[in-house]
Protein backbone atom coordinates (compact mmCIF):
# COMPACT_ATOMS: atom_id res chain seq x y z
CA UNK A 1 0.00 0.00 0.00
CA UNK A 2 3.21 2.57 0.15
CA UNK A 3 2.71 3.21 -3.39
CA UNK A 4 0.46 6.25 -3.10
CA UNK A 5 3.19 7.57 -0.80
CA UNK A 6 5.21 7.78 -3.82
CA UNK A 7 6.94 11.43 -4.12
CA UNK A 8 5.48 12.81 -7.49
CA UNK A 9 7.79 14.89 -9.77
CA UNK A 10 8.12 18.65 -10.23
CA UNK A 11 6.14 18.43 -13.88
CA UNK A 12 8.17 21.34 -14.88
CA UNK A 13 9.95 21.23 -18.02
CA UNK A 14 11.74 24.00 -20.39
CA UNK A 15 11.46 24.08 -23.71
CA UNK A 16 12.82 21.11 -25.13
CA UNK A 17 14.85 20.79 -21.90
CA UNK A 18 14.96 17.55 -19.40
CA UNK A 19 12.05 17.31 -16.91
CA UNK A 20 12.81 18.47 -13.77
CA UNK A 21 13.62 15.86 -11.41
CA UNK A 22 13.45 17.11 -8.03
CA UNK A 23 10.60 16.47 -5.98
CA UNK A 24 7.17 18.60 -6.05
CA UNK A 25 6.48 20.24 -2.86
CA UNK A 26 3.71 22.31 -4.57
CA UNK A 27 -0.09 21.40 -6.20
CA UNK A 28 -0.27 24.40 -8.16
CA UNK A 29 -3.94 25.35 -9.86
CA UNK A 30 -3.61 27.15 -12.80
CA UNK A 31 -7.06 28.79 -12.56
CA UNK A 32 -8.10 30.77 -16.45
CA UNK A 33 -10.09 33.97 -16.83
CA UNK A 34 -12.54 31.50 -19.09
CA UNK A 35 -13.36 28.85 -16.22
CA UNK A 36 -10.94 25.57 -16.74
CA UNK A 37 -8.58 25.05 -14.31
CA UNK A 38 -5.47 22.25 -14.43
CA UNK A 39 -3.31 21.28 -11.74
CA UNK A 40 0.35 20.45 -11.82
CA UNK A 41 3.41 19.78 -9.39
CA UNK A 42 6.21 22.35 -8.98
CA UNK A 43 9.62 21.93 -6.74
CA UNK A 44 10.18 24.91 -4.38
CA UNK A 45 12.64 26.60 -7.39
CA UNK A 46 9.60 26.44 -10.14
CA UNK A 47 6.64 27.21 -8.42
CA UNK A 48 8.56 30.76 -8.97
CA UNK A 49 7.94 30.48 -12.40
CA UNK A 50 4.71 29.16 -12.23
CA UNK A 51 3.11 32.51 -13.63
CA UNK A 52 5.12 32.70 -16.29
CA UNK A 53 4.52 29.13 -17.44
CA UNK A 54 0.59 28.82 -16.35
CA UNK A 55 -0.75 30.05 -19.99
CA UNK A 56 1.39 27.83 -21.82
CA UNK A 57 0.52 25.05 -19.66
CA UNK A 58 -3.23 26.02 -20.12
CA UNK A 59 -2.65 26.07 -23.47
CA UNK A 60 -0.93 22.75 -23.63
CA UNK A 61 -3.78 21.14 -21.81
CA UNK A 62 -6.54 22.64 -23.26
CA UNK A 63 -5.23 23.57 -27.32
CA UNK A 64 -8.47 24.15 -29.12
CA UNK A 65 -9.67 26.95 -25.89
CA UNK A 66 -7.78 30.34 -26.23
CA UNK A 67 -7.34 30.70 -22.56
CA UNK A 68 -6.00 33.25 -20.27
CA UNK A 69 -4.31 32.97 -16.74
CA UNK A 70 -6.55 34.41 -14.29
CA UNK A 71 -4.82 33.39 -11.01
CA UNK A 72 -2.49 30.43 -9.76
CA UNK A 73 -3.34 28.32 -6.21
CA UNK A 74 -0.47 27.10 -4.74
CA UNK A 75 -1.31 24.47 -2.12
CA UNK A 76 2.01 22.41 0.08
CA UNK A 77 2.22 18.64 -0.98
CA UNK A 78 2.02 16.83 2.74
CA UNK A 79 3.80 13.77 2.67
CA UNK A 80 4.86 11.76 5.35
CA UNK A 81 8.08 12.40 7.64
CA UNK A 82 10.07 9.58 6.32
CA UNK A 83 10.75 11.11 3.02
CA UNK A 84 11.35 14.57 3.79
CA UNK A 85 15.02 13.44 3.63
CA UNK A 86 14.34 13.27 -0.52
CA UNK A 87 14.25 16.71 -0.55
CA UNK A 88 17.54 17.39 0.70
CA UNK A 89 19.42 19.62 -2.31
CA UNK A 90 22.89 20.36 -3.19
CA UNK A 91 23.63 23.84 -3.25
ZN1 LIG B 1 11.23 21.73 -10.71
Amino acid sequence: MSIQYRLSRCDFQDTAGPLCSFASVYRVTLISLEGPTCEMLLCGEHVQKSWSVGTEVLQCRFPHLNLSLGSVRLDPVHRPNDMVGDEKRER
